[in-house]
């Protein structure tokens, strides 16, 4: 687990440092507020910080409300130090959204054990957050996630003028491998499928259940020629990765369809509107005899 410390004084955070590491935790340290605010910005980024309260240019008071107003999608578990620890500045720090505070100099067995608890309580609200967002059956980003991250990929989009495309699929015929081989083999060809997506995909790029045998893909920085090219990779690959739907039976080929759209920052598009685009190249691709990728219309 990784932890931020906001320390100006060296000895203090060398002493903070020490004890953290030696208990197995992961620590990077920060001498200022600022310098911690934009630590925190990234994905991979600590979420349990430990602030001193007094330090030059930012203070410990107003990172732990900058914290509170940043928006990451994530918990940040603030623990703030206090030097006499007197009930007016608990009051303001607990204001100013701290979870905790430990009094300097600290006490070691208390150091551990209020981290712990931030520990506790980050984990658990990382798990939430997992299954709030994840489709169970694929392991996935579930419709109401990704449609959150679409909108926010749209924003970015507007802001940096880079294109951001949008992948629509939906299985070939899957009715009939639920009526030949039962509900659960096609529950098994759903994680496969979402499997093959996911191989073809780079990190920043998003996979969403949309609804029963339909997939959607977010891919930020990507015009429509290469959102192409995505999809028909995946298309391969999904035709020729044979299934098995039942322990040593016939390999089963599945196909699916794919529709394609771009998005290139116009502020009159609605995000219902992207997916419509999409949604039309889908259906057409379904209509020209499936197990094919088509593009949206110019325009
Ligand atoms: P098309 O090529 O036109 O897409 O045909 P299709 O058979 O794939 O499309 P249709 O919409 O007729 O059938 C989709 C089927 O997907 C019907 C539904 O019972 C099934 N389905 C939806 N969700 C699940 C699920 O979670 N598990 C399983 N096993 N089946 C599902
Ligand atoms: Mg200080
Ligand atoms: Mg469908
Ligand atoms: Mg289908």
């Amino acid at each position: 687990m990784k932890i931020l410390i906001v320390e100006d004084e060296p000895i203090s955070r060398r002493v903070l440092e020490v004890n953290l590491v030696g208990w197995g935790y992961d620590v990077t340290h920060a001498t200022d507020g600022h310098e911690a605010l934009e630590m925190l910005q990234s994905p991979d980024a600590p979420t349990l910080v430990i602030s001193d309260w007094m330090m030059p240019r930012m203070d410990g008071l107003t990172l732990c409300r900058k914290i509170r107003q940043m928006h990451v999608a994530w918990y940040i578990y603030v623990i703030l130090l206090t030097a006499k620890g007197a009930k007016a500045d608990v009051i303001q720090g607990l204001e100013a959204g701290a979870d905790d505070f430990l009094t300097k100099p600290f006490n070691r067995e208390e150091l551990k054990y209020r981290t712990r608890t931030g520990e506790r309580i980050t984990n658990l609200e990382r798990r939430i957050r997992e299954l709030a967002n994840t489709d169970d059956l694929t392991g996935v980003s579930n419709r109401r996630a990704f449609m959150e991250i679409m909108s926010m990929e749209m924003a970015r989009s507007r802001r940096s003028g880079t294109p951001l495309s949008f992948i629509l699929t939906d299985i070939d015929r899957f009715k009939r491998i639920n009526d030949t081989f039962g509900h659960q083999a096609g529950d098994r060809v759903l994680q496969h499928f979402a499997d093959i997506l996911s191989a073809s995909i780079r990190p920043y790029d998003t996979i969403g259940r949309y609804g029963g045998e339909e997939f959607v893909v977010c891919l930020p920085g990507t015009d429509l020629p290469q959102a192409e090219s995505i999809a028909e990779r995946m298309r391969m690959n999904t035709e020729k990765a044979p299934f098995m739907a039942l322990e040593g039976s016939e390999a089963l080929c599945v196909t699916a369809s794919f529709g394609a759209a771009v998005y290139t920052g116009n502020p009159l598009d609605t995000i219902d509107l992207f997916i419509k685009r999409a949604d039309d190249a889908l259906y057409q691709a379904k209509h020209e005899g499936r197990n094919r990728v088509r593009l949206q219309r110019e325009g």
